[in-house]
């Protein structure tokens, strides 16, 4: 990655007002993609879900289902049709941009039909505390697709595929009821003493015929779309040993590479970590603790910006961790708001595009702005990519030592004319930091990318120069 400085783009935000012509959209920006310097994207879920034709995606109902079949009252999905879809990734592959397809098997939602089953009720906040004798609940667990008739798979789904659902339709209670000799799933995170269950109908991960339709799904899911890679949703409450297993298949069957992130939402760097280590290294995970890093940072005009990369995987396993700034759950009104604050947008895309490690995803509701809720698109977010593209190459010297004042430098390497800079951030008022950029650059001038520095800074014989930034901002200098 490292080589050309890649990007992946996270191309769309909660409230997108697409009137099901996404794709389309999508396949007429691609080439303008391509010039920013957008090397791969992770589309939103193309599968039909219980909200029909506004479901953004992550309430799954038939993964078969990419708009082709009047399911949930709509043939197309928020997006637009399965054909739209194909051609809109042969769009963006055509101009050199990887796809990643998001993945939501934890659950299923809007089944066709209700079954009796013999449950007992667990606590919510223990989900390992039986809390009532066994009864018999009526829940909706039986699907079999009506509206697409067994193309593609004649698999169809029954209570026996799941370990639990919340709700009793006998009675209309909302409690979570785990299903007669099922148990939680292992190697999940331990919130709420196991946190296997999530939404809606929770697959059971040690059913074989759960895992060998899974597998069959995702094969014929490559083989029909070509995407490139996978981001898969909530993986914490999926077995890790599941998604060594899966994707370990899918490679080798399909001989593709199949980069793949998971979604592991978690501020604890250990957890991210044993989540890897579960999967064998199979695949990477987003870096959430980096995330809340730069919210606290946003928010709490105190924060020591010493402790930015403190216990962040991008920090303890870089070629693991896919950094980003916020995403469709932090943006204002969703379920994990931390939105960073507009003040400190500049300065999380420096820390996330402009250092030598992480792989980088920028957020479509930062690029574009976020209508909805009147956000504006961070400023100059298309000068910092490029500067990533042209100039964030070299050895990179540390300077966060100070608690409101801290920045870094590349020091440029030779097969990029012009490369390496300097970063300077700011939480406090002005000021400045002597940083050593390189003895090459001796005498020459240094420009604030950003316009806010308006100085030109000059390096003196050592290779240092004294980079200035203003108040509550981060000022990024190259030549
Ligand atoms: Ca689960």
């Amino acid at each position: 990655m490292e080589e050309f400085n890649g990007i992946m783009m996270q191309y769309f935000e909660w409230y997108l007002d697409c009137k099901q012509n996404f794709w389309n959209d999508i396949k007429e920006r691609a080439p303008q993609l391509a010039k920013v310097g957008i090397n791969a994207i992770w589309l939103p879920p193309a599968y039909k879900g219980i909200g029909g034709a506004d479901e953004v995606g992550y309430g799954t109902y038939d993964v078969y289902d990419l708009g082709e079949f009047d399911q949930k009252g709509t043939v197309k999905t928020k997006y637009g049709s399965k054909d739209e879809y194909l051609e809109c990734i042969q769009a963006l592959k055509k101009n050199g941009i990887e796809v990643y397809a998001d993945v939501v098997l934890n659950h299923k939602m809007g089944a066709d039909m209700i079954q009796t089953v013999p449950a007992v009720k667990v606590n919510w906040q223990n989900h390992n505390e039986v809390i009532s004798d066994e009864e018999v609940v009526k829940v909706a667990t039986k699907y079999t697709f009506p509206g697409r008739k067994h193309k593609y798979s004649d698999f169809e789904w029954n209570w026996t595929h799941f370990d639990g659902i919340d709700y009793n339709n006998a009675n209309n209670e909302n409690a979570l009821f785990k299903f007669k000799n099922k148990d939680w799933e292992g190697e999940v995170d331990e919130e709420n003493g196991n946190y296997d269950y999530l939404m809606g109908a929770d697959l059971d991960f040690e059913n074989p015929e759960v895992v060998e339709e899974c597998k069959r799904w995702g094969k014929w899911y490559i083989d029909l779309t070509k995407i490139d890679g996978f981001r898969l949703d909530a993986v914490k409450h999926i077995p890790a040993y599941f998604y060594d297993d899966w994707i370990r298949y899918l490679r080798e069957t399909t001989k593709r590479t199949l980069f793949t992130v998971g979604e592991y939402w978690s501020a604890d760097v250990d957890k991210l970590h044993r989540y890897i280590t579960g999967t064998k290294g199979q695949i990477a995970l987003f870096d959430v603790p980096l995330h809340y890093n730069m919210y606290q940072a946003s928010i709490d005009e105190n924060y020591d910006l010493r402790n930015m990369f403190n216990k962040t995987l991008v920090q303890e396993n870089g070629s693991e961790a896919v950094t980003f700034v916020d995403n469709h759950d932090t943006q204002p009104g969703q379920a994990l708001q931390s939105f960073i604050e507009e003040w400190f947008k500049q300065a999380a895309y420096a820390i996330i595009l402009l250092r030598n490690s992480g792989y980088p995803c920028i957020f479509y509701g930062d690029y574009y702005g976020i209508p909805h809720d009147n956000k504006p698109p961070v400023k100059d977010l298309d000068t910092i990519i490029q500067i990533r593209k042209q100039k964030a190459y070299g050895k990179q010297n540390e300077y966060f030592d100070d608690s409101h004042y801290v920045g870094w430098t590349r020091e440029g390497d030779d097969s990029h004319p012009q490369s390496g800079l300097a970063v300077v951030i700011s939480n406090s008022s002005d000021g400045e930091k002597k940083m050593f950029v390189g003895q090459k650059f001796a005498g020459q001038k240094f420009k604030d990318a950003l316009n806010i520095c308006p100085d030109e800074i000059i390096i003196d014989n050592e290779g240092y120069g004294i980079f200035k930034v203003k108040g509550k901002s981060a000022s990024i200098w190259v030549l």
